[in-house]
């Protein structure tokens, strides 16, 4: 059964009397009226370096990737008009391996695109050191259960015709050196908005998450007779990184080397900073709505670029998509209709106590028939377990946890623990490299006292086991490193509590022993860095030990009412339906 994409009628296919082949593909429409709209109607092109659809299409590395991904689902569910572009990344971003010593090996992960998309006919060229480099499209369509359509184009200059170091392009993400990066910039953002126009996709607003397509920007200058304001209407800028050193930018030289003079050399400066290429600054110059993707983001943001204006919209998850099948069980048999509309999950309390416990130990066995297969280590389902899984670099603070060992296990004696660990550092990141090794040693230090397991390669579906099925999840960034962070919100959605430093989200999301617990002080206490590790160190420590534990093992009612608002007043507020309809309302609009 087909649905019609625009207004989602169920379709037979057999008998459909309205169908129109386009890009390779057929749709089904109920009428003319549909086919028409499916075919003109100007849609958002957004714009991201990684998508993470499914753990098979290895076009995603953490976070970022993820909500591109949530971003997609959301809007074909809400049948949001949105065709989305990215780099096909065909050597994909890394598998995991970790040595009995904790060192991590990296392996490639090369995969066939042709196995879940097709290659669409249409090629355009982007001039590379002037060359003219070929690229072509790979057509991946996302339908939601709803008919909803999101269309999502790859690009790929794996292109015969095309110098066997052009060809590797797009096959790394955020692979090579910073001219590769460059020259992978330069196909997403140059090449993107040449691949819409070329295979037939009608544009309203282009949308850049993160800078690294906004060279898109300087094809909209060409596009638009080199005026600025034009090109601010059609542009929307989401930042997600809090600090300077975060921000891609490429020496003038570079710049002119690779790209040539696509607008000329002042221009560009004026546009994107007299000394380097800055991509933030670039988009901040040439979008007519920015946005950071939390309120303490956004203020940070202001400060880092006075005068311009950034609005917050806070992330949010695909509340299906992270929502374990014991939990969509429950939700669909009390809150109908949640999965489209998420605000229901605030009547929760509907739902028995007794089987929200029920479906929270059903998935807390399944993570640990999960974890023994993939470590030989049974760990035990009535201990409180914490979970701790993200991209392993050093602000994330993986090791904050292990600070006192000594401490720890006193703390173990009071109530046991437990713990899983999960992530991967980038190649490059030594010092994340660094932490996994210490965490393997911390881990064998107090093997016969408290059970902690690192699990290998992590990725979408152990974030889904791990969110769902741990009773708390920890979250310990350094201040302001964590611009928002979603991986709690997940926890939320299963009735996991959040245990985490006030950074991101997490300091809309927390009301203190309410929806989970803060680590440190709020970022408005005006206390010194030292002061506040201290805080964070004592917190961390103090509450597992005196309000979680005891809560956990002596007070479980008192345990479920927290795991409840978990789900009624985080979940139904940090998903990605309400941020794309903010997005739909504030920024596209
Ligand atoms: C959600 C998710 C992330 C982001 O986690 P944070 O804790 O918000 O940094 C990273 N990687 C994967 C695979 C995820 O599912």
């Amino acid at each position: 059964m087909a649905r019609d994409p625009i207004c989602g009628m169920p379709l037979d296919e057999k008998n459909a009397k309205f169908k129109v082949q386009v890009r390779g593909r057929t749709y089904y429409f109920c009428r003319e009226y549909c086919i028409h709209t499916f075919l003109e109607e100007k849609r958002i092109a957004y714009f991201s370096m990684e998508i993470g659809l499914t753990d098979d299409i290895h076009t995603y590395s953490a976070g970022l990737g993820i909500l591109a991904g949530d971003t997609i689902r959301s809007s074909a569910d809400l049948k949001i008009p949105l065709v989305a572009v990215s780099l096909i990344s065909k050597k994909g971003y890394l598998k995991q391996e970790i040595t009995r010593e904790g060192k991590q090996i990296e392996h490639p992960t090369e995969w066939m695109p042709s196995k879940f998309m097709n290659e669409l006919p249409t090629q355009i060229t982007v001039q590379i050191e002037d060359r003219e480099v070929r690229i072509k499209a790979w057509l991946y369509d996302h339908q939601s259960l709803t008919g909803g359509l999101v269309s999502i184009l790859f690009l790929d200059t794996d292109v015969e015709g095309n110098t066997p170091e052009d060809r590797k392009i797009t096959s790394f993400l955020y692979g090579g050196d910073e001219r590769y990066r460059l020259k992978q910039e330069i196909v997403l953002g140059m090449g993107g908005v040449k691949m819409l126009e070329a295979s037939g996709f009608k544009v309203r607003k282009y949308h850049m998450n993160e800078g690294h397509s906004s060279l898109l920007t300087l094809e909209l200058l060409r596009k638009n007779d080199m005026t600025p304001d034009k090109v601010r209407d059609l542009c929307i800028f989401t930042t997600h990184t809090p600090v300077e050193a975060g921000h891609d930018k490429f020496p003038y030289d570079l710049v002119q080397e690779t790209m040539g003079e696509i607008v000329p050399l002042e221009t560009l400066k004026a546009l994107g900073g007299r000394d380097r290429l800055n991509m933030t600054l670039l988009a901040l110059n040439l979008s007519k709505y920015v946005n950071g993707v939390a309120k303490r983001h956004k203020d940070f943001s202001m400060k880092l670029f006075p005068g311009y204006y950034i609005s917050a919209i806070t992330n949010g998850v695909h509340s299906f998509t992270w929502t374990c099948d014991d939990f969509r069980k429950l939700y669909d048999k009390y809150l109908l209709g949640w999965a489209n509309e998420p605000e229901l999950l605030v009547r929760v309390d509907s739902i028995p106590d007794e089987e929200i416990w029920q479906a929270h130990m059903e998935a807390k066995e399944k993570l640990m028939d999960f974890v023994s297969t993939k470590t030989n280590v049974n760990l035990d389902r009535d201990v409180l377990t914490l979970g701790f899984a993200r991209r392993a670099t050093a602000y994330k603070r993986p090791v904050l946890l292990f600070s006192d060992l000594g401490r720890l296990e006193e703390i173990n004696s009071k109530g046991r623990i437990q713990a899983i660990f999960a992530g991967k550092a980038h190649p490059k990141d030594w010092s994340g490299k660094q932490l996994i090794e210490e965490i393997y040693g911390y881990i064998a230090k107090l093997r016969n006292v408290i059970k902690i397991v690192y699990l290998e390669d992590y990725d979408i579906q152990m974030a889904a086991k791990l969110t769902s099925g741990v009773d708390v999840w920890l979250n310990t960034p350094l201040p302001p490193f964590e611009a928002s962070g979603t991986s709690g919100m997940k926890a939320a959605h299963n009735g996991v509590i959040n245990f985490s430093v006030l950074d991101g989200w997490w300091i809309e999301g927390c009301i203190e022993d309410v929806t989970g617990w803060a680590i440190g002080p709020s970022p408005k206490e005006p206390i010194g860095e030292n002061e506040r590790r201290h805080r964070e160190l004592e917190d961390l420590y103090n509450k597992l030990e005196y309000l979680i534990i005891s809560k956990f093992y002596k007070k479980r009612d008192n345990w479920i009412r927290m795991m409840e608002n978990s789900i009624g007043k985080v979940a139904y507020y940090f998903n990605s339906h309400r941020m794309m309809r903010r997005y739909v309302t504030e920024a596209y609009l």
